[in-house]
């Protein structure tokens, strides 16, 4: 339901040119409402609608890249920082076992977890202990043996009725023993007397961190969750470590920030050309390119920085295949495309900067034509063709920036 909220904010913003603080206004009441009825706290709500206001209203607009989608980059920006950015290890003990200890409500997939993390971990090369501490149901006790037997990895027990707290401090002196690398401790979930025993007994011999370190998110697979997964970092100052989607046991994975929201905004395609065309685009080259091509100054110079713009994108196919409407070009047609671009770039590597910025000393030079072709080895007909070529670019370009300002989707012309 937050994608779909969501998207009606986008759709909203179809056909306008610019985002200003008023056509702003309403997108931004339905990404409030849409994360409101996703749960996520009203403080956090507020703190980030206003910043996506300010940031849409305030960045200049990227070239070819329309406001509604920019809209969305800056929106997934802003829910990967609400997530904690970057993805959060976990952290082991530098000497003795580390424990791990699962607290949650009654039913949340804790000691499914247990299993699911033993496993992980096993993967990682990290040697593994369960320990039940789940004591008040036995059927609790049984599941873990279950689910330690399923993944390979040995389950410390006692039975029911005897102190969690001793179960986990038995248990891990078994591990210490046994030199493992890692215990994980089962519980009912009904922490605060466990994890406050647990931890003072243990506190002046190991160094061990008060409280939570971290969330697991469970059942990701039943709904998106993206209510939980934007709250827990900025509720709990702790951040997501791993998500559990299925109730198989390799059904668990670290916890990825921008995939997640990029799952939540469900445009993992529009995310992609935005950041792409951020990255080649910087807002003041293109502004200095748009006042060339309109005065007609458009150089070998610019010439060589579009190339190489094209270049850092990746390869031209990906980057066509990005921008809608572009499918039609075959990817011979690319190949093609790719390779005389070489061979330009090539003759004006050996152009004079002079003549780079001013195509017309070679357009009535027929001895810095002759020049050109000999150092770059191409033929004199190939350099002629280059200029012709510089000019006619810029009465395209000119036409075609005239139909971008109009607010069209720009195409780009072969
Ligand atoms: P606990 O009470 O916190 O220990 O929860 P359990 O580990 O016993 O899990 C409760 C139920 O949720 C079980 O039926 C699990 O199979 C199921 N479950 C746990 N994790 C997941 C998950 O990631 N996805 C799905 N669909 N089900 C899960
Ligand atoms: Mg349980």
């Amino acid at each position: 339901q937050l994608t779909s909220g969501l998207e009606t904010a986008w759709n909203k913003l179809r056909g306008v040119d610019v985002l200003t603080k008023e056509n702003v206004a309403e997108p931004m009441r339905d990404i409030r409402r849409a994360l409101l009825e996703a749960d996520v706290s009203l403080p956090v709500v507020r703190r980030f609608v206003q910043s996506v206001s300010e940031q849409a209203v305030g960045t200049g607009l990227i070239r070819g890249v329309r406001p509604d989608q920019q809209l969305v980059k800056i929106v997934h920006d802003e829910l990967v920082k609400l997530m904690g950015g970057e993805v959060s290890d976990l952290v082991f003990s530098k000497s003795g076992p580390t424990v791990f200890l699962l607290a949650g409500l009654q039913g949340v997939g804790k000691t499914t977890v247990c299993a699911k993390l033993a496993f992980y971990l096993k993967k990682l090369g990290k040697s593994c202990m369960l320990v039940a501490a789940d004591v008040y149901r036995p059927a609790a006790i049984d599941q873990l043996k279950i689910l330690g037997d399923q993944v390979g990895v040995p389950v410390y027990a006692e039975g029911t009725g005897i102190k969690p707290s001793e179960i986990a401090k038995r248990g891990l002196e078994e591990a210490k023993k046994k030199k493992i690398d890692v215990i994980i401790v089962d519980t009912a979930g009904r922490l605060h007397s466990l994890l406050s025993v647990l931890l003072s007994a243990l506190v002046t011999t190991f160094n061990i961190e008060i409280g939570i370190t971290g969330a697991i998110l469970t059942k990701l697979d039943g709904d998106s969750r993206g209510g939980a997964a934007l709250s827990v970092k900025e509720v709990s100052g702790k951040p997501i470590k791993l998500v559990g989607r299925g109730e198989r046991m390799e059904d668990l994975e670290p916890f990825y920030p921008d995939r997640m929201a990029g799952r939540i905004l469900g445009m993992g395609d529009v995310l992609s050309f935005v950041e792409k065309a951020q990255e080649v685009m910087r807002q003041e080259d293109a502004e200095e390119l748009q006042k060339k091509i309109m005065s007609a100054k458009f150089d070998f110079n610019d010439f060589l920085k579009q190339t190489r713009a094209v270049a850092q994108m990746g390869s031209m196919s990906r980057v066509i295949g990005m921008i809608p409407g572009m499918g039609k070009i075959t990817p011979a047609q690319i190949r093609e495309a790719e390779k005389s671009l070489k061979i330009m770039e090539s003759m004006i590597n050996v152009m004079t900067p002079e003549e780079r910025e001013k195509p017309e000393l070679l357009a009535e030079s027929p001895e810095r034509r002759k020049r050109i072709a000999s150092e770059s080895g191409k033929t004199e007909q190939q350099v002629s063709q280059l200029i012709a070529q510089l000019f006619q670019m810029r009465v395209r370009m000119k036409n075609l920036l005239g139909v971008m300002e109009g607010g069209s989707i720009p195409a780009l012309s072969n």
